[in-house]
């Protein structure tokens, strides 16, 4: 099964893949950790991406596209996968059609947050280098700065701050919300689910909806 998240950031696209994806046994494809992995090893490609990434902007089509397709054809995923942050543009979107023919993709998870709520969690959101999330008031890590999980530093995403927040949403709104449209017009199936409520019951409400 090729799976989509799509939302805007801040809506839990990231929480909700990572476990839909293990409970699926598809890999979790999420390009905005592949490209923060580029930036931290410092390759040609993470040094192209890095500015773009800390103003809040879209990296090019043509290198997000090629990173992808790479991903796409390794071998854990022959049996489908969840991408998480991709396609952000209808350029994307077409360059999956190429890859796999007819929409590229057999059904999408939308994941729907008001704005208001989305600057707040946005805001509070902390991390550490290994991809484990926080938020100071309603997940903080036990210990305050350390990862429970891996005992790496916790801190706030160069582009979670408020002013690049606002330029990641205005980015949504004007390049990828469309694509909602887009696959609303092409052969697969959307979920609409509200992503407002305990990160348990939203993966349930996933997981019932892609079994129906
Ligand atoms: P995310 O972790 O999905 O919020 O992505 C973080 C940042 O990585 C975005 O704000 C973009 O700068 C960049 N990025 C991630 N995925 C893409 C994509 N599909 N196309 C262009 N830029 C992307």
């Amino acid at each position: 099964m090729r799976l989509l998240f799509l939302g805007p950031p801040g809506a839990g696209k990231g929480t909700q893949a990572k476990r839909v994806a293990a409970e699926l046994g598809i890999p979790h494809i999420a390009t905005g950790d592949m490209l923060r992995q580029a930036v931290a090893e410092g390759t040609e490609l993470g040094l192209q991406a890095r500015a773009i990434m800390e103003r809040g902007d879209l990296v090019p089509d043509n290198l997000v596209i090629a990173m992808l397709l790479e991903r796409v054809g390794r071998d854990d995923a022959t049996d489908g996968f969840i991408l998480d942050g991709f396609p952000r543009t209808i350029a994307q979107a077409e360059a999956l059609e190429a890859r796999f023919g007819g929409a590229g993709l057999d059904a999408a998870v939308v994941i729907e947050v008001d704005t208001e709520e989305i600057v707040r969690r946005i805001s509070g959101r902390r991390v550490c280098p290994n991809g484990h999330v926080f938020h100071i008031d309603e997940a903080p890590s036990s210990t305050g700065g350390v990862c429970d999980q891996c005992g790496d530093s916790v801190y706030q995403r160069e582009d979670d701050r408020a002013e690049t927040v606002r330029n990641r949403l205005h980015v949504y709104r004007d390049l990828t919300e469309p694509l909602i449209a887009f696959y609303g017009a092409r052969d697969i199936t959307m979920h609409v689910i509200d992503g407002v409520g305990g990160v348990d019951a939203i993966t349930d409400a996933i997981m019932a909806a892609l079994n129906s």
